[in-house]
C-alpha cells in the first residue's frame, strides 16, 4: 500500500476522505482545504573503491532485502545535501568517510517497510576510500565486503535500482 492510501481521514479536520485513484499523489480535503503531497523520499549511496580497485559493499542486516549486497547509503535528512548524506551514512555504517565524491546517476526505487511501499529517488555516487573501515553499525550491516567490481553478481544486489546503477558504475571503470 502507498503511504497516501493509509490516510483515510483528513489530518486537518478528521473528516473521511473520498476514495482516491492511484494517479493521485496528494491529499486534498474539500472540507477544510488541507493539502499534503506525497513526494518521493531522497536516498543516496556510493560505490567507493580503494587504491587496489576493489569496491566496498555491505550485506544488509535488515529488511528490505536482508542479506543482499548494497553500497553504503540511506535516506537524506532534512536540510542535508546529498554529498553530506553520503558522508554521514558511510561514517555511521562503516566508520569511514569517502572522498572524491562524483555524481553517477539516479534511479527511482520502491522501498517496502512494514505495511507501506514508499516511493524513493536513489542518487548514486562514485567515491574513493583512502583508509580501512572502522566501527560497523551491526543494526544496518551484517558484513563489510571488498569485492572486485566485475565479480559482483547482479542477483546478489539489494534492489532493482542498485542493479541499474551498478551497471552504470561498471561502465565508468
Ligand atoms: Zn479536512
Amino acid at each position: 500500500m502507498r503511504p497516501i492510501d493509509a490516510f483515510r481521514y483528513c489530518p486537518g479536520c478528521s473528516r473521511a476522505l473520498p476514495e482516491r485513484d492511484t494517479e493521485v499523489l496528494f491529499i486534498d480535503c474539500s472540507f477544510c482545504g488541507f493539502r499534503y503531497y506525497f513526494n518521493p523520499a531522497a536516498a543516496v549511496a556510493a560505490f567507493a573503491r580503494r587504491a587496489d580497485g576493489q569496491v566496498l559493499m555491505i550485506r544488509r542486516a535488515r529488511e528490505p532485502s536482508i542479506g543482499r549486497l548494497a553500497p553504503p547509503g540511506g535516506f537524506v535528512d532534512p536540510g542535508e545535501t546529498y554529498e553530506a548524506a553520503v558522508r554521514r551514512e558511510f561514517r555511521e555504517e562503516v566508520g569511514i568517510e569517502p572522498s572524491g565524491l562524483r555524481y553517477l546517476c539516479s534511479q527511482p526505487n520502491r522501498y517496502a517497510y512494514r505495511n507501506l511501499v514508499y516511493p524513493v529517488l536513489d542518487l548514486y555516487f562514485v567515491a574513493r576510500l583512502d583508509g580501512p573501515t572502522g566501527i560497523v553499525d551491526s543494526n544496518e550491516v551484517s558484513a563489510v565486503c571488498w569485492l572486485t567490481p566485475c565479480d559482483v553478481s547482479p542477483a546478489d544486489l539489494a534492489f532493482d535500482s542498485t542493479r541499474k546503477a551498478y551497471e552504470q558504475f561498471l561502465d565508468t571503470l
